[in-house]
């Protein structure tokens, strides 16, 4: 069953989110936990927790994609970003217990001059930090457009990460079409040469996610710049070949292009149409 929702404003809390969903098509949606340039979350509203959690269970909702404030930096240099960083996500972490089984989705960072070698290194000693064998959260690593000096741009770099975490068996991939495309791979005529890379890198069974956005540039100019479903260089007939992959069709895809709630309804619709039953 196809699995269609978009990124939603998390500011009047779940069950409204949900509300929201359900009102443009959706059967899952993403959020940021808390706001994007940082900065303490909202206390959790357990009413409203337990009303959404309900509401969602009854509209067949989920499961839901948290993201990370992109401001978050696993690697930086500077202590206190790395601290920031860390503390944020075991705060996240402990927040999503709350909606069970859901996904937690980071970008892996920027080693700004520090070197791939230990940006990778000192994103795993984070992940080490704030993972448990006991949560029912997956965290997915994002794949990057690989702008400046973001992590994540190569299937094999996010594998590293991976291999350098005590818990990296539980972490999972989402697969971010703009990113994939700005970072070098073919997703219009070499989808599968693509998803075989991915599978020897990373398997394909830590493919958890795939956020669907059409990109302003050209696949390898590391730009990182979202275009609306068809409206970009992916183009409408790579997206219908991508939603209907057998290694894809499955997965939850989230729509991250620059829309109203509209124009999400309307792209809902459209990925509706070009998916087959
Ligand atoms: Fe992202
Ligand atoms: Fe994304
Ligand atoms: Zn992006």
């Amino acid at each position: 069953m196809l699995k269609i929702g978009c990124h939603l404003s998390s500011s009047k809390g779940y069950l409204a989110m949900g509300r929201e969903a359900l009102s443009i098509g959706a059967n899952t949606f993403q959020f940021f936990t808390r706001n994007p340039r940082g900065g303490a979350a909202k206390p959790l509203d357990m009413n409203d927790i337990a009303a959404y959690n309900a509401f969602a269970a009854e509209n067949g909702i989920g499961p839901i994609v948290a993201h990370a404030p992109y401001t978050l930096n696993p690697c930086a240099a500077d202590e206190s970003i790395r601290a920031f960083a860390r503390e944020t996500m075991a705060d996240d972490l402990s927040r999503l217990e709350h909606t069970p089984n859901s996904f937690y989705n980071f970008h892996p960072g920027s080693h700004v001059r520090q070197g791939v070698d230990v940006g990778i290194m000192l994103i795993s000693e984070m992940l080490n930090a704030v993972l448990k064998s006991d949560m029912t959260t997956t965290v997915l690593l994002e794949t990057m457009a690989g702008k400046g000096s973001e992590i994540g741009a190569s299937f094999e770099e996010l594998r590293r990460i991976i291999d350098m975490t005590e818990l990296g068996g539980t972490l999972g991939v989402c697969l971010d079409t703009c990113h994939v495309s700005d970072g070098g791979y073919d997703i219009i005529d070499g989808l599968d040469g693509t998803l075989e890379a991915f599978d020897k890198a990373l398997g394909l069974s830590r493919l958890k996610a795939v956020h669907l956005n059409d990109s302003l540039n050209l696949r390898g100019s590391h730009k990182d710049r979202h275009a609306r479903i068809g409206e970009g260089s992916i183009g409408l007939d790579a997206i219908g070949v991508i939603i209907n992959h057998p290694c894809l069709r499955d997965k939850p895809f989230i729509l991250e292009t620059p829309n109203d709630i509209e124009g999400y309804a309307r792209e809902i619709a459209l990925i509706k149409s070009l998916y087959n039953a």
